[in-house]
């Protein structure tokens, strides 16, 4: 239904869902709406190739649902700075709702843009809704930013329970848009020839938008959140509950998670699944008080850290061809669903900054590339954390085993088996130290190292003293 009474501009970003949207029922509470994507490749941080994939479906999904409820949504190409004031005017409208954004640079342009519309008469009204605490909420008792996991997350408990979701609108009053949108495929966002389809296998794992969301937090709050502590690490197993990408682009709020599992009881798997959404609010907070997190290490005699930068061994991290099966296996599941496990991320990223001395920023650069779930904080401040430059990190000295990850993680190598599978006939004792393996095995198993499979792209021992070796040197200079 449309109407002549004033309207509302609704901006949507990373808030792909009707659910628990505040800026959604404030821009209908006020009348008439319309629901407007921008797509913004002048975005310092715009989405990376695999998120784009992601992008597209999701915005099928609420495109579709809009639609449905009487306002569809409008797709636009082109620089938000100047877009939204100007089809603000156009469209004569008061307000311009939107969800709050995090990343430094959204901050910055939702304060320019914020500028410009009032400059217009028109007030740019930003929205809760991506954490369950404003980032910059919680301080420790000095007043200082918290540095420390452990003390944010039990400062986060002790908030309590946050307010129960918003209900979605069952109906909402569109408006007629004073320009035309673009059909979805004009955004360009899935790989087009002569690029081949990477992402052609990504719909064996994912249906983005809410209704999947939805469902995979149901099934997961019923069937796996109780013993997420039991089985989290492992990633052949995968129970984990997979809902990083819809927590990205906003398919689902961390309100309605926690709201989801915490009335069962905050205990066990419950209480540690939680707490890794709290790791999640610990990146917003991290990056909010440290804006530099996606670039620079927090820890500052990092800079100087005499990194190696090989291209070459970094393609052969990227592409699965390091020689350490667990590695590899990481590498190509990445590759294949746009997404890893947790446990082999860190497995993976030590490698690479560890065994390798590659520079943190291009793994997390891979990561933003390839990932479906990427995501500025989380990225960030988890890589910062496998390198041990950043606050609460991971100590750089503290270097991950590949062999002995593997052979603690994926015992039955379930999960090499799958991705590597020129490994398949390697018996459970070797898999993850083929090069170890006597000839007679490896003939049995129908694989010749170096023809079938790579051998270790640097030894394990020798990789870990020259990273030791590294860190000296990083001493000696403080
Ligand atoms: C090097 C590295 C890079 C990473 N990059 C990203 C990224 O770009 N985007 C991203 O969402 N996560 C990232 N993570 C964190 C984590 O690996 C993923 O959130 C998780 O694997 C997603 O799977 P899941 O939804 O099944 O997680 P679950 O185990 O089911 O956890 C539930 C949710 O908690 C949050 N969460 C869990 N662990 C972390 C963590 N360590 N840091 C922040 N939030 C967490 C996520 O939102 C996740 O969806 C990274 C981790 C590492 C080690």
């Amino acid at each position: 239904m449309t109407t002549h009474a004033t309207p509302t501009l609704l901006w949507l970003r990373q808030d792909l869902r009707l659910s628990d949207h505040a800026a959604l029922h404030a821009a209908a509470a006020e009348g008439p709406v319309l629901p407007v994507f921008i797509l913004d490749d002048s975005d310092p941080w715009a989405p990376g190739g695999a998120a784009r994939w992601w992008l597209h479906h999701s915005l099928k999904a609420l495109g579709t649902a809009l639609a449905g409820l009487g306002a569809p949504l409008l797709l636009l190409r082109g620089e938000a700075r100047r877009v939204i004031p100007d089809l603000a005017a156009a469209l004569g409208a008061r307000a311009v709702h939107a969800s709050r954004l995090y990343e430094p640079w959204a901050r910055q342009r939702d304060a320019d843009i914020a500028a410009a519309l009032t400059a217009r008469g028109i007030a740019l009204q930003l929205h809760s809704g991506a954490t369950l605490a404003e980032p910059h909420r919680l301080r420790t008792g000095q007043g200082q930013p918290y540095s420390v996991y452990t003390p944010f997350s039990r400062a986060m408990l002790a908030l309590g329970e946050p307010p129960p979701p918003l209900p979605a609108p069952t109906a909402l009053t569109g408006t007629k848009p004073p320009q035309e949108g673009l059909a979805l495929e004009a955004l360009r966002l899935l790989p087009r020839p002569p690029v081949p389809d990477w992402a052609a296998r990504f719909a064996e794992y994912w249906t983005p938008g809410e209704a999947t969301a939805q469902a995979r937090l149901g099934e997961f709050a019923a069937r796996h959140a109780a013993t997420y502590d039991r089985d989290r690490d492992f990633p052949g197993q995968d129970l984990t509950s997979r809902l990083s990408p819809h927590l990205h682009w906003g398919e689902i709020s961390p309100r309605s998670i926690w709201h989801a599992v915490a009335p069962a009881g905050l205990t066990g798997g419950r209480l540690t699944y939680l707490k890794e959404i709290l790791w999640r609010e610990f990146a917003y907070h991290v990056l909010w008080h440290s804006p530099q997190l996606p670039e620079r290490p927090l820890r500052a005699e990092y800079e100087q850290f005499p990194w190696q930068p090989d291209e070459a061994l970094l393609r052969a991290w990227q592409q699965g061809r390091t020689g350490y099966p667990i590695v590899d296996a990481g590498m190509r599941q990445l590759w294949q669903h746009g997404w890893m496990h947790n446990r082999v991320r860190m497995i993976v990223g030590s490698l690479l900054v560890k065994h390798m001395l590659q520079p943190w920023q291009n793994g997390a650069a891979w990561f933003w590339d390839t990932l479906v779930d990427a995501d500025l904080a989380a990225n960030a401040m988890n890589w910062q954390w496998v390198s041990g430059c950043g606050i609460d990190a991971s100590p750089y000295f503290r270097i991950f085993n590949p062999i002995l990850q593997g052979e603690k993680f994926d015992p039955e190598g379930r999960y090499v088996r799958h991705f590597v599978p020129e490994l398949r006939n390697v018996p459970d004792g070797w898999l993850h130290r083929p090069w170890q393996a006597p000839d007679l095995v490896l003939r049995g198993a129908g694989v010749v190292l170096g023809r079938d499979y790579p051998h270790p792209i640097v030894d394990h021992d020798a990789g870990r003293a020259r990273a030791l070796a590294a860190l000296s040197a990083l001493k000696a200079v403080e």
